[in-house]
């Protein structure tokens, strides 16, 4: 990597961001495309989110990702947010548009076009989303954007799975969706085209967990674990003993690290599923 006095900044901000994969799939990226451009890391506490926005600016930093605890609290200090992100209710990527600083989130769109590269289509079908917190909450809108039929959304805590799930109700009042626990009593498991862990079950350290048991689903399901380290949890080995298809949490990490490139470079003179079979290799090197 070259760095010169015209070198672009990019960067992630959260809290703590130690082992993150962000910079490996970003700079990985620039070489791939021959930019000059960097991507960085920083770790910025919530007492001084403001002060670091505002010097973003006067730095000029192109372009920045953000991951918690930021994602809801950097909305105030935004000059503008994109239609998804409002939907959403939290931002992961900032593009500094002459001076101002405008919000999207790419987490939905990095879990469609991770399904659109894997083949998968979900019009028309009855998806449950595990879990009700920040990567759910994108996912729901994402899952309901792309004309899911009947979405049940399960969760450990309860209030949460029924606050989402009036959010959705509002947004795509079109969409037949409800809420339960993580007991799964009120799904129609045989009915069920997908499952989409959303938990944090099942992450390092706690790998020998899983967020629910397989039976009484039918054969055709596909299971996809937003978890990515390890890259086959304790659910996909379940899924996969059952002969169930499943899709794991890489695809959609480097799938939303793209869609923030997409937004932040305007000039997109490059292959989007070339780029994501590269970098899909330099991190088999990384994650185990
Ligand atoms: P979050 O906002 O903290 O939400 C965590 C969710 O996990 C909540 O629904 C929580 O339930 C549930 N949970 C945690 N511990 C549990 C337990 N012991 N039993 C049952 N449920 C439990 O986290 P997040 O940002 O949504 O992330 C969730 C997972 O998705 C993480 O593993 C993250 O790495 C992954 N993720 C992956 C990608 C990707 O690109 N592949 C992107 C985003 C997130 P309660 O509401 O009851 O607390």
């Amino acid at each position: 990597m070259k760095i010169t006095w015209n070198t672009d900044i990019y960067c992630l901000i959260g809290h703590p961001i130690s082992k993150t994969l962000s910079p490996i799939i970003h700079n990985s990226f620039y070489k791939l495309i021959n930019a000059n451009n960097i991507y960085l890391t920083f770790d910025v506490e919530k007492r001084d989110l403001e002060t670091i926005i505002n010097s973003f600016k006067i730095l000029n930093i192109k372009g920045f990702n953000v991951t918690l605890p930021h994602k809801i609290s950097i909305i105030k200090y935004l000059d503008d947010i994109s239609e998804e992100a409002k939907i959403i209710g939290a931002i992961n990527t900032v593009k500094n548009k002459n001076g101002k600083l405008i919000g999207h989130n790419t987490d939905g769109i990095g879990f469609l076009k991770s399904l659109e590269l894997e083949g998968i289509d979900i019009k028309d079908r009855n998806i449950l989303i595990l879990g009700s917190g920040g990567a759910a909450n994108a996912i729901s809108v994402s899952v309901s954007m792309a004309g899911a039929k009947k979405i049940f959304i399960s969760n450990r805590t309860l209030a949460k799975a029924e606050k989402l799930t009036k959010r959705i109700k509002k947004q795509f009042p079109e969409i037949a969706i409800e809420y339960g626990d993580l007991e799964l009593k009120n799904v129609p498991k045989n009915e069920i085209d997908m499952v989409i862990n959303c938990t944090s079950v099942g992450m390092y350290p706690k790998i020998h967990e899983a967020p629910i048991e397989f039976q009484g689903f039918s054969k055709n399901l596909i299971v996809y674990d937003l978890i990515y380290k390890p890259r086959k949890t304790k659910l996909i080995k379940m899924a996969q003993r059952r002969g169930y298809r499943t899709v794991g949490g890489l695809s959609m990490l480097i799938n939303q690290a793209l869609c923030s490139q997409n937004i932040w470079i305007e000039n997109k003179n490059y292959n989007f599923a070339n780029n994501f079979e590269k970098i899909r290799r330099i991190l088999d090197t990384y994650v185990e």
